[in-house]
């Protein structure tokens, strides 16, 4: 059988000379053993692809390079990484194996083809992409170039992704917009992150995208024009510096823009800025510092500074490495402009995050920004327990923070917690076991809350008591990924250890009955009563909720087995019924009207309240009423012609909220929400509708499209305001794996 060889001389050529500028644009120095090694690599991609082409009909090849061309240039890995690149898919896609390329180029390149191979099947498969994102992380303490590289692989399929059909294009972009884009935050990526977000939303709000992309392209010449204008007389004042200087402006990110104007409600003409004017510094590290800000009293004697706007990330960093001066200052016509002054190697790290952190690593003795993120990334992973949504929910809205909070022990030492981390986040940060026994916290001398929110220069002191530990609810006073996972592990230990009696009680209670495979039936048992779950089976029998009797009625023992019994004349599951039936009539009142009047709490629907009617005047729909947050019993509604209301609003004001029935039926109007995001194929459609059947609000029509793992919907609902279609905007926002709401006009 003749071989097919199906590329062409043409492209032959052109794949060569696309490696051979793949090669020219590496920045770091390599031997003639590395280049040997990397045309070894390339050789060996080129004959494994050679049968296949990429959706745009060019042969595959050039996706390795790409790869590994983005790698060289934009991340500025080295010669090891690059062979790695050029051979991310062959285990994957042809018939090269790991062994192979272990024999051929060693363990190091093998290792990380593996953890290219790893992640690119897992993708694959049906698992989930929190499932997915663990690997990703896993393979980040193996050797970080592993995800640097998957960083490339990705950032080059958006940037072909036209050539995708459209269901992958979505899938990809969501994916992307979810895990990629704030994983490239967090590795100090900036350049990666907001062309990934530029591009995802280029797929999933096109005609947004498209819409911000022409108004900056109309209006182009005219800020080229002004900031001309702005630049012009600053360029005397820094020649007279003498530190060698390069000032240019530089728009801001498509997808920034258009975040602006949707987060402020105005048109894309108010938004100032457009652009960000940047002054990038030629000067040795030891003279950064003071070169930043000579240049910044240069522009402030030109501009008139805001000065809430003053951010000094030199003396500070980001702990994702991110070093750079910004001010604002009122350039010609009253206009803000932003300006941001930094050396070129804080440019080089803004731009290339991690990999040039750490080429820059021997040479300061800066704290290392990236351990300590390490550190706590390897905590998460090696946490038995560690729910993997949960984990990456938590690990989003960590990384979603662009701002840090600095604070510091009372021996001086500072530590960078995310914007918003509390006084229990502080002590977890410290040490896990000062977290568990964490008694209480002072803050300048004064105890403060452990949910109090952490504020820069506090300097925080924790008293532990080894008889202290974690509650849950200590997991609303947390905002980082690590307390919280610390805290559901200490929870779930001690949930275990409450049921160790209990599982003691059972076992001699089984025996008596004379069953023989114990475990299988207890199985059976935790599989009637707790969804299967062994620790909360034990440990509602410790705490009482289930008795043991209870417990073994369902059930008979036939031949040393625990079976079912017949259906008792009731019912099955007498237990488990009751209750269900008798938490659910409790969480929505058993007094609770039903209906199209429904009770609005502080402008919030009640139902997503615990509420009860008060009984001294049991309100009915229609009364005026108010609400009361009783200290045990939760919200009571009570008529404002109640004989008690005017002491407790006299005397409890704090907690008295404004209640008010709403008719949904009056002035409803129908309002279509398109919605997209990944398909994890547990249940999206029960999940969205039970939401909005949640909201109580009415479906007109459900319409959903799923497709390779990702699903549009678009529904049409009954609103009442817009107050209603907010909330339920931002209820279906907040949903995993929903990656866009937006309304249908
Ligand atoms: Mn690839």
């Amino acid at each position: 059988m003749a071989e097919v060889l199906d590329i062409t001389t043409e492209e032959q050529a052109a794949i060569r000379s696309a490696y051979e500028d793949m090669i020219a644009s590496l920045r770091t120095p390599f031997s003639q053993e590395d280049r040997e090694q990397m045309d070894r690599a390339f050789k060996l991609a080129n004959y494994a692809h050679r049968h296949q082409r990429r959706k745009s009909e060019e042969p595959y090849i050039f996706h390795p390079i790409a790869v590994a061309r983005i790698c060289a240039e934009e991340i500025g890995l080295g010669p090891t990484a690059i062979c790695a690149a050029l051979l991310h898919d062959v285990v994957e896609d042809t018939p090269v194996t790991i062994e192979e390329l272990q024999d051929e180029f060693g363990e190091r390149i093998a290792q990380m083809v593996n953890g290219l191979t790893k992640l690119d099947s897992a993708y694959q498969s049906e698992s989930k992409q929190a499932e997915n994102f663990k690997k990703v992380l896993s393979t980040l303490i193996v050797d970080v170039r592993i995800v640097l590289i998957k960083m490339a692989d990705r950032l080059h399929n958006m940037r072909t992704i036209k050539s995708m059909p459209e269901h992958k294009q979505l899938k990809i972009a969501a994916e992307t917009s979810y895990i990629y884009a704030p994983l490239a935050h967090r590795l100090g990526l900036y350049n990666f992150r907001s062309e990934f977000l530029d591009l995802c939303m280029k797929v999933l709000e096109r005609d947004e995208y498209n819409a911000v992309a022409r108004k900056l392209q109309e209006t182009k010449a005219a800020r080229e024009k002004y900031i001309e204008s702005f630049i012009a007389p600053l360029r005397s004042k820094l020649d007279e510096l003498g530190y060698p200087y390069r000032i240019f402006g530089r728009p801001k990110s498509i997808y920034s823009i258009a975040n602006k104007i949707k987060k402020k409600q105005v048109p894309f003409e108010q938004i100032y800025d457009l652009f960000a004017v940047r002054v990038i510094l030629d000067v040795p590290r030891e003279k950064e510092k003071l070169a930043a800000w000579a240049t910044y009293s240069a522009i402030t004697d030109a501009y008139q500074a805001v000065p809430s706007r003053l951010k000094d990330w030199i003396t500070i960093p980001k702990s994702n490495g991110y070093e750079s001066l910004h001010t604002t200052v009122v350039g010609p016509g009253a206009r803000f402009v932003e300006v941001q002054i930094r050396s070129e190697r804080m440019n080089e790290i803004a731009e290339r995050g991690f990999a040039a952190h750490w080429k820059y690593k021997g040479v300061t003795n800066q704290r290392d920004v990236y351990e300590q993120w390490f550190e706590s990334v390897r905590d998460i992973l090696e946490n038995p327990n560690s729910d993997t949504v949960q984990f990456l929910g938590d690990f989003r809205a960590n990384s979603f923070f662009n701002e840090e909070v600095y604070v510091y022990t009372p021996d001086g030492d500072m530590k960078a917690l995310p914007k918003g981390s509390t006084a229990l986040d502080f002590a977890f940060s410290v040490h896990s076991m000062v977290g568990y026994h964490c008694q209480s916290i002072l803050c300048d001398e004064r105890i403060v809350p452990m949910s109090y929110e952490l504020r820069n220069g506090d300097r925080l002191k924790v008293n532990t008591n080894p008889h202290q530990k974690p509650n849950p609810n200590w997991l609303d006073m947390v905002k980082t990924g690590k307390a919280k996972a610390k805290i559901r592990q200490a929870l779930k230990e001690e949930k275990r250890q409450q049921g160790e009696l209990a599982k003691e009680a059972l076992h001699r209670k089984l025996k008596k009955l004379h069953v023989e495979d114990e475990k299988a039936a207890v199985e059976t048992i935790a599989r009637h009563f707790t969804e299967g779950s062994h620790v909360d089976l034990f440990y509602e029998i410790g705490q009482e909720t289930l008795q043991i009797s209870q417990v073994l009625k369902p059930f008979t023992v036939e031949h040393g087995k625990l079976v079912l019994a017949a259906p008792p004349a009731s019912n099955g599951q007498p237990h488990v019924q009751e209750k269900d039936a008798d938490s659910r009539s409790r969480r929505s009142g058993a007094n609770r009207p039903k209906g199209t009047t429904r009770l609005l709490i502080n402008g919030e629907p009640g139902d997503q309240l615990e509420y009860t009617m008060a009984s001294c005047c049991n309100p009915v729909q229609g009364d005026q009423v108010f609400a009361y947050l009783t200290s045990n019993a939760g919200l009571k509604i009570h008529r404002v012609i109640c004989p008690n209301a005017e002491n407790l609003m006299a005397n409890y004001d704090y907690r008295i909220m404004k209640a008010e029935w709403v008719s949904t039926s009056e002035h409803s109007f129908v309002a279509e929400l398109k919605l997209t995001g990944l398909d994890s194929g547990k249940g999206v459609i029960e999940r969205i509708s039970h939401e909005i059947t949640h909201l109580d609000l009415d479906i007109r029509s459900f319409n959903i499209a799923a497709e390779s793992g990702t699903f549009t919907a678009r529904i049409s609902l009954l609103v009442r305001n817009t107050d209603q279609l907010r909330l339920a905007t931002r209820a279906l926002q907040n949903l995993d794996n929903v990656s866009t709401v937006s309304r249908v006009e």
